[in-house]
């Protein structure tokens, strides 16, 4: 079994981009996998479709900004927006590793952290171990495949009432803040979001 909670490394795939998740545990956070357009849209602007499961799903760990730190490699994030209302799509410049998708404001008390973005079993600890297995799916009818056998159920309206008392749970514990993706005095992203045309996201 493992040690959780536990401090999870965070690492872009060529290592440039480094970070800490602290206090990771199955409790700590909201997993779910999620088969939107957008998220796909986002895999493939990044060129990297092998971070999708097979029917077009992104693994996700929703958990609050103040228990992550980046720690190497800030000048490597770039952040992305598919609309000029769209959720801010962060990622390194390096290796065009998606990292997390956050709300505009840093105010939002919660950073969704992508799988390919965390290290596992370098303590020989899984994903699902130290996560928990995901607790939802998301827009499933996105999905470009036959979901897998093993998928997590469609959320339930428990679940998200679950989710939202985490996150209100976490903002009174003052773990809404910092965000190492947003200046702390400023508020401003930390990297100027590029927001793509409706003709630059068509195409994708
Ligand atoms: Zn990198
Ligand atoms: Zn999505």
């Amino acid at each position: 079994m493992a040690r959780v909670p536990l401090d999870l490394p965070l690492r872009c795939r060529c290592g440039h981009l480094r970070g800490i998740a602290s206090d990771v545990s199955p409790s700590g956070g909201f997993r779910f996998v999620c088969y939107c357009e957008d998220c796909q849209a986002f895999a493939r602007f990044l060129e990297r479709r092998d971070v999708l499961d097979p029917a077009g799903g992104t693994d996700i760990f929703q958990m609050p900004p103040g228990r992550v730190k980046l720690t190497a490699g800030t000048d490597a994030v770039r952040c992305l927006r598919l609309s000029d209302k769209g959720v801010l799509r962060w990622y390194t410049d390096c290796c065009r590793t998606p990292i997390a998708n956050t709300a505009a404001s840093p105010r939002f008390p919660l950073i969704a952290v992508i799988h390919s973005f965390m290290v596992h079993a370098a303590d020989g600890h899984s994903r699902d171990e130290v996560l928990g297995p995901p607790l939802c799916r998301i827009y499933e009818r996105s999905a470009v495949g036959p979901l897998p056998l093993h998928a997590p159920a469609p959320p339930s309206l428990g679940i998200f009432a679950r989710r939202a008392a985490k996150m209100f749970g976490w903002w009174v514990r003052g773990l809404g803040r910092p965000s190492p993706l947003f200046d702390e005095r400023t508020n401003a992203p930390r990297a100027v979001p590029r927001v793509l045309t409706p003709s630059e996201r068509a195409a994708l």
